[in-house]
């Protein structure tokens, strides 16, 4: 029978590639509601959803902000049942934090964290009873790793993860999956909707050294990110639909191949100060990045030796 797939955020970027891709699964395995916030927004999904809509995609009103929207839209399922949750609606948020208020603040830890704890408070207990279902999350390359003014958004993806991954022990009981995404850069709306909120960003609250950080350096390189490591939300979306057909979805996955070495780092050392310090150094030492590499990788080599060598006197 077909799985019925609940996706938020889908007037837009990965939201509205996630629903197309898996509406047009060629084995028609899916029924997927495509839910947004606001339904005046819908003409790009409906578009794109083509001859699927009707069939095997539904468009339905969802805020991930407001508990109601939540519990109206699953309870105008079919007994109300979701086999798998995609929970994608987010927002960022860039910019030193001294020029940015608590309520924007609160706004992106609502939408990004909130969200799924609404979402989860809704769904997780029918998925327990009929012990089924798979929760998926797009998280963020943010959520295992800070970033240079990224503060309250990375704050709320690790919270998301946080989250998630104490739940997973619990799932795990009831036979039910989660599984969070970690894109790096992504195409979409979302690059620049922040960029242009972070030109407009009043850095008068900021000392000179800060706001010409973000200016000059932050901004300055933005767009160059996104260009040279950037993925396109289709991709994101084949990432998940691999992930929501396997027998055993893995708990996390990264789906950006080029940005692995720099979450690597996270893991490579316990006192986390290699991370910190190779931003640092990408970013004020260009010239450096390369001996910072160097030492990456002969930490990498150091520590495969250390795993992979028994007589410890062998492993100089
Ligand atoms: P996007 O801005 O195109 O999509 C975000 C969607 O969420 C929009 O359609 C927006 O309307 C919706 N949304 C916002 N608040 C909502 C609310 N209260 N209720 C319902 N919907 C709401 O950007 P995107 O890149 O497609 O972002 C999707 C997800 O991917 C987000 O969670 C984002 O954090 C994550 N992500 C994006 C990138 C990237 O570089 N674009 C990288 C990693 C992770």
């Amino acid at each position: 029978s077909q799985k019925v797939v609940l996706i938020t955020g889908c007037s837009s970027g990965i939201g509205l590639a996630l629903a197309v891709r898996i509406a047009k699964d060629e084995k028609k395995r899916f029924m997927v509601y495509a839910t947004m916030r606001n339904l005046s927004k819908g003409e790009a999904l409906v578009e794109a959803a083509g001859k699927t809509l009707g069939r095997t995609l539904e468009i339905k009103q969802l805020d991930v902000c407001d508990g109601r929207s939540i519990k109206a839209c699953v309870d105008s399922l079919p007994e109300r049942r979701v086999d798998i949750l995609i929970s994608n609606a987010g927002m960022g948020l860039i910019g030193p934090i001294e020029c940015q208020t608590i309520e924007e603040m609160k706004t992106v830890m609502d939408t990004n964290f909130f969200g799924l704890v609404r979402l989860m408070q809704e769904l997780l207990p029918d998925m327990k009873r009929r012990k089924r279902g798979h929760i998926v999350v797009i998280s963020s390359v943010m959520g295992i790793q800070g970033i240079l003014f990224n503060d309250v958004y990375a704050a709320s993806k690790f919270a998301v993860e946080g989250f998630c991954e104490s739940l997973a022990v619990q799932a795990l009981r009831f036979n039910l999956n989660i599984s969070l995404i970690e894109p790096g850069p992504v195409i979409t709306e979302f690059e620049r909707k922040v960029y242009e909120e972070g030109l407009k960003v009043d850095l008068s609250k900021a000392d000179k050294v800060t706001a010409d950080m973000f200016t000059n350096i932050y901004l300055k390189n933005y767009s160059q990110i996104f260009e040279t490591m950037g993925q396109m939300p289709e991709d994101i979306a084949e990432h998940t639909l691999k992930i929501i057909t396997m027998d055993n979805p893995p708990f996390r996955h990264q789906t950006n191949t080029l940005y692995t070495p720099m979450t690597t780092l996270k893991y490579a050392d316990p006192n986390g100060d290699l991370p910190i310090d190779t931003f640092y150094k990408m970013v004020f030492e260009h010239d450096k990045v390369f001996n910072a590499s160097l030492n990456f990788i002969k930490l990498l080599r150091w520590r495969s030796r250390k795993s992979f060598t028994l007589d410890k006197d062998k492993a100089s």
